[in-house]
């Protein structure tokens, strides 16, 4: 029987692989990372690349390692003179580049490959004094269980957009395990649907690379903001309940405080190039159907070119026809709760939810009795930031803390 069962070995699952061997609660005969991968990081890796992401959202102190300046330190040590600058402000934000190849040398150096059992759990038995996870790789027994599982797996297709592609329009998602920008070789015009950071950064990755002109389409007149959540959760003075605060007051500040769908300034600084240079167009308007005939999709909703990014023009056109590939940019399915096994597991050990359908958990971050959360699982004990990166290191040192104590 395990001490430790990670499910899920993307960026939440090793990092809290890292600080469980580092506090040397765990070690590689305790403790086991279940990923369907090959590798460890998969998604991120891809997702990263897939977008064109050249520098992250998040300042230098978050990545995989317990020590925070680690990274500051391993580029100062490892990165070469004249390569791209290492960090970008503010918060000395990595180079996605700098970012993989410190993960990569923390995954290396502190052995957390060979933890790993490539594998998916299907589904997690109660066992009395221990919990049996049934995996396509066979079964495991472990006292404890940490639901590593993330959203990556779960590309969010609105239902127009899964209409065109039954009707065999040229969609994809870029998030889908085959999307890579390369396919666009031809000069076609492209549409990119969803204003967040992610279509943001594809927009102008595409317009770099010369692969057409490129058209966004987006919700809301792009809205800039250094991080995806309100940085006041990182200290005490917005995390934590208020005295007198109900559990639906802290979800709905909680939620309140999530900035999706915003664009960081220097990605909107580019959009703003761009489209003043012709090479980018946006539209301000939902798709709400689609319509895919003669290799032309007509996308109906009602739109707004802008002339300014987060200014709309106030002119209106109710269809748009792209002529050209349409790349979904619309994130991940917003249900917090996804997918069978977590199903059979909420069943087999009553795991209770929020009227919101998130996890109801105990004091701290586990759902029941050996059954830890982290990621957007946890987001009503950790906050806004649970889904982040620094939501995988503050989930680690919960685990520590009370794997220490108890
Ligand atoms: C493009 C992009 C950029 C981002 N940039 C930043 C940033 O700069 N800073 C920041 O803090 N955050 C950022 N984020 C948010 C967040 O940090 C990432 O989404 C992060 O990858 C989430 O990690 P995760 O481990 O929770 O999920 P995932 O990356 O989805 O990993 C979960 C893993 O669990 C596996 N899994 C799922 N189900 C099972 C099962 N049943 N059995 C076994 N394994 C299973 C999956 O295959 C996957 O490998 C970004 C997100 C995206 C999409």
């Amino acid at each position: 029987v395990l001490d430790w069962l990670v499910i899920g070995g993307g960026i939440h699952g090793t990092c809290i692989s890292r600080f469980l061997t580092a506090a040397n609660i765990a070690d590689g005969e305790t403790l086991r990372v279940l990923d369907p991968h090959p590798e460890p990081l998969r998604l991120w890796n891809r997702f990263g690349t897939a977008c064109g992401m050249a520098y992250l959202r998040s300042p230098s102190v978050h990545h995989l390692d317990v020590d925070p300046y680690a990274l500051d330190r391993f580029a100062e040590s490892s990165w070469p003179e004249g390569a791209e600058p290492p960090f970008r402000p503010p918060k000395d934000r990595p180079a996605f580049s700098l970012f993989r190849a410190h993960c990569d040398r923390v995954i290396r150096e502190r052995g957390l490959e060979s933890l790993r059992i490539r594998g998916r759990a299907l589904a997690l038995r109660n066992g009395g004094n221990h919990i049996v996870a049934e995996t396509d790789a066979g079964d495991f027994r472990a006292r404890n269980a940490v639901l590593a599982t993330g959203s990556g797996e779960r590309p969010r297709w609105p239902r127009w957009a899964r209409q065109l592609r039954e009707a065999g329009a040229p969609i994809s998602h870029v998030f889908d395990p085959d999307f890579s920008r390369e396919r666009f070789s031809e000069p076609k015009p492209i549409a990119v649907v969803g204003g967040g950071m992610t279509g943001a950064q594809l927009a102008a990755a595409l317009v770099a690379e010369n692969r057409g002109p490129v058209t966004l389409i987006a919700d809301h007149p792009l809205k800039t903001s250094p991080f995806d959540f309100d940085p006041c959760w990182l200290g005490p003075k917005c995390f934590g309940r208020r005295p007198g605060e109900s559990a639906d007051g802290w979800e709905a500040r909680v939620r309140a405080a999530r900035r999706d769908g915003t664009v960081t300034p220097d990605v909107a600084d580019r959009l703003r190039t761009d489209l003043r240079e012709g090479r980018l167009a946006i539209m301000d308007g939902q798709v709400r159907s689609g319509e895919f005939r003669n290799s032309e999709t007509r996308l109906t909703g009602g739109f707004s070119p802008l002339g300014e990014v987060g200014a709309s023009s106030g002119r209106k056109i109710e269809r748009f026809v792209a002529e050209g590939p349409i790349i979904l940019a619309t994130g991940f399915d917003s249900r917090v709760i996804g997918g069978r096994f977590l199903e059979t597991a909420m069943a087999e050990f009553d795991l209770k939810t929020t009227p919101e359908g998130r996890p109801r958990l105990n004091r701290d971050i586990r759902w029941g009795p050996g059954i830890w959360t982290t990621g957007v699982l946890a987001e009503t004990a950790l906050g806004p930031q649970a889904r982040n990166i620094v939501g995988a290191r503050h989930a680690a040192r919960a685990i520590v803390a009370t794997a220490e104590s108890e």
